[in-house]
């Protein structure tokens, strides 16, 4: 694979990337900083933890660095991931006469009129944000050259696919458009079709996971979830950890539970407001809690490299969803696991993950233990005692 030198970099993104620790491009780097320097439209599939953001980053500094004004925008579906993308993309700029921003709304009108003041060269917004700029005369994108649309497939399974258009329309001046997406489902690309002008389509490998994660199956009943779960975390002691739950009132029970039992544990769930789940995130990206029990809505874009471990105590009823879910460790190859719980009667669904994983699950060797007794009982009338904890098969 070449190194950053042959892809023809321009030197102050070259010395960034040395400042942030990329010794060597990513396969979807390596295959798409090229496409996209040379200034042409592109289909990149490319899974979260394969460095896309870097991929068409790259591409954002250059085309933001050749003059004033608002450059390049980037359309992300959550706030989370803005943030972090445009981070991502300021680090690459360091060098460079430079300024991007998250524009992610929840924060107060002064607070958002400077960080859209001065010499903003790239916005990183969701559609509905970027659209409500544009309607309150907040952002000038006349002189915007490049646009990336990024996890086109989120955006579209979460229904953003109105909003796209919108905003994909106002920005009709662009020269370049790129679409990333972690797979290539046929809206994504009648969505492509419509919008890039001779794309070249960019895929490394066929496989949407990462081969460095071992998938483990633990089989449970229904009430052997909770203590299930802390022996688990117990066990593996992990650096990171994110528990995967299908409710919000689920992801608060079971943080309340682990932190009960003594973990850094705190939920995660899509109806916290902007500024809590930003603390959540900085707690967890800092090392503080360590351990996240969330909703698939809110953990996107989340993205720490420590995560080691995977746990669906709920299996996603979605298959993109398990993808997703697994793609949060290993990240960049990073050895990772991922351990699902299966209920008895959810063989068929573990079968049909199996296939989407691309991996047998093996089993998972873990004693759960027995419920606690109960508190030592007040004696029921004439002595009858009370009965034990269940036996359990
Ligand atoms: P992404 O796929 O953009 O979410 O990136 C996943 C992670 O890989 C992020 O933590 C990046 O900081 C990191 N990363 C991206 N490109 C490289 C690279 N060439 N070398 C090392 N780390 C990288």
């Amino acid at each position: 694979m070449p190194g950053f030198d042959a892809l023809g970099l321009p030197p102050a993104i070259r010395q960034a990337l040395d400042a942030m620790g990329y010794a060597e491009p990513t396969p979807v780097q390596a295959a798409a900083i090229p496409v996209l320097l040379a200034g042409r439209d592109a289909l990149v599939e490319a899974q979260t933890g394969s460095g896309k953001t870097a991929a068409f980053g790259v591409a954002a500094v250059k085309a933001g660095s050749e003059g004033p004004g608002l450059r390049v925008v980037v359309l992300v579906p959550t706030r989370e991931l803005a943030r972090q993308v445009a981070e991502e993309i300021r680090a690459l700029g360091a060098g460079s006469p430079f300024r991007a921003v998250a524009v992610t709304g929840g924060v107060h009108a002064e607070q958002e009129e400077r960080t859209l003041g001065g010499d903003v060269r790239c916005v990183v917004a969701t559609p509905g944000r970027l659209l409500a700029l544009l309607e309150e005369s907040k952002l000038r994108v006349d002189r915007v050259a490049f646009v990336v649309l990024d996890e086109a497939d989120r955006m579209l399974d979460m229904g953003f696919a109105p909003d796209v258009e919108k905003a994909l329309a106002a920005l009709a001046h662009r020269a370049q458009t790129a679409f990333v997406s972690a797979t290539l489902p046929p809206e994504v690309r009648a969505l492509a079709r419509k919008h890039l002008r001779e794309p070249k389509e960019v895929r490394v490998g066929e496989t949407h996971i990462p081969t460095s994660l071992t998938h483990f199956r633990l089989n449970v009943f229904p009430d052997q979830k909770e203590r299930a779960l802390v022996a688990l975390l117990r066990a593996e002691s992990p650096e990171r950890s994110i528990v995967f739950v299908r409710t919000r009132d689920r992801a608060a029970a079971f943080a309340k539970l682990l932190k009960a039992e003594g973990f850094a544990a705190d939920p995660l769930q899509g109806e916290m407001s902007h500024e809590q789940r930003r603390h959540v995130f900085d707690l967890f990206q800092r090392g503080t809690t360590r351990i996240l029990v969330a909703t698939d809505l809110a953990s996107r874009g989340l993205d720490v490299p420590e995560m080691q471990l995977v746990v669906n105590v709920d299996l996603p009823d979605e298959d993109e969803q398990y993808l997703h879910r697994a793609g949060r460790a290993a990240r960049l190859g990073r050895p990772g696991k991922v351990v699902s719980f299966v209920l008895p009667d959810e063989k068929e669904r573990r079968v049909e993950l199996e296939d989407v994983a691309g991996a047998a699950f093996a089993p998972y060797r873990l004693d759960i233990p027995e419920p606690k007794p109960p508190e030592p009982e007040r004696r029921g009338p004439a002595g009858k005692g009370v009965r034990g904890p269940p036996r359990r098969r």
